[in-house]
């Protein structure tokens, strides 16, 4: 009896110690390595900058039952704690004899959880200097805020580049008035800050647009207008690899891969950005090009694959050193 009473004793010290253990382990959290992942295409360096994450409602997601979205998303282990978590992303290509950024960012537009390309860019081993050619899929904030803060310009020697159609959407006086009443807010909000981003460069003739069939520094333009009007991709040969910069064609790598003719809220033409998708999803599951995306998860560089021509996945690149 006195020797049951002693093991008893020994393991209710010992469950307290576990316990006391448990509670004082909590390990902190670490900070994570800037946010660049550098990767070789050819004769091309390719540096992807994270500016931060950002969680969309799955309520943005259109014409989808929300059953049906859950049940994507927890298919494919998405956290959908906070929103759905959606990597905002930006690139750096230095081609050997120029060095370009594709879209930049959102710097301050949407709050401090974004903004750090610029930072990353530094760590990176550049200097904002060096950029000479910023091109932009679009004029999103989250594309175009980044090159600019406080009316100054981040890239002092860069040619920023849009599309004429993009241009004239967020840039005509007179595109306001055309808008339903309802949309009317949301889109002066915009314009004002595509406007503050793109002063510095406007000021001194730095801000420029191009037409389907231009190329810039051997970057090869493709309309893939419907997320908004002058939405455009950028494609580059590189020395036995094409590598394709989409922009803002997909915004998810479950649902939106799963389900293709899914739009998002964000779609200026929803019906014509999911044309737009179908059509060079198709094009690069046949094809088989690299593909660098702004909003698949960091470093948003991989390939996209269809067993079925229906439905698609995500490829991303191994880390390599
Ligand atoms: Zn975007």
């Amino acid at each position: 009896m006195k020797h049951l009473y002693s093991i008893l004793i020994a393991l209710t010290l010992n469950s307290a110690t576990i316990t006391t253990h448990a509670a004082e382990s909590t390990i902190p959290q670490q900070k994570q390595v800037s946010g660049y992942y550098q990767y070789q295409a050819g004769d091309v360096q390719i540096t992807a900058l994270f500016d931060g994450t950002n969680f969309m409602s799955p309520s943005l997601f259109k014409d989808i039952p929300q059953q049906q979205v859950h049940e994507i998303l927890k298919k494919y282990y998405a956290d959908q704690e906070k929103g759905v978590q959606t990597s905002v992303n930006a690139f750096l290509v230095n081609t050997g004899k120029s060095l370009v950024l594709v879209d930049s960012g959102a710097a301050s537009c949407f709050g401090a959880h974004l903004g750090s390309v610029l930072t990353n860019l530094k760590a990176s081993g550049y200097q904002p200097e060096q950029v000479d050619t910023i091109l932009l899929t679009h004029l999103h904030p989250d594309h175009v805020c980044g090159i600019s803060k406080d009316g100054v310009a981040n890239f002092p020697n860069a040619i920023v580049y849009v599309s004429d159609d993009e241009a004239k959407y967020w840039l005509d006086p007179k595109q306001a008035a055309k808008l339903p009443k309802d949309k009317q807010a949301n889109y002066s909000g915009t314009v004002e800050k595509i406007k503050q981003a793109i002063a510095p460069y406007q000021t001194k003739q730095g801000f420029k647009t191009y037409k389907l069939g231009d190329d810039i520094q051997g970057f090869k333009v493709i309309n893939t207008a419907g997320h908004t009007p002058g939405h455009f991709s950028y494609a580059l040969k590189t020395k036995g690899e094409n590598v394709v910069f989409i922009g803002d064609i997909v915004h998810s790598h479950t649902v939106q891969f799963d389900k293709p003719e899914t739009a998002i809220e964000y779609d200026i033409d929803p019906k014509k950005a999911v044309q737009t998708r179908l059509k060079q999803f198709a094009n690069f599951a046949k094809n088989g090009q690299t593909i660098a995306a702004p909003h698949l998860p960091f470093p948003g560089i991989g390939h996209i694959y269809s067993q079925d021509g229906k439905s698609y996945q995500w490829m991303p690149i191994h880390f390599k050193d």
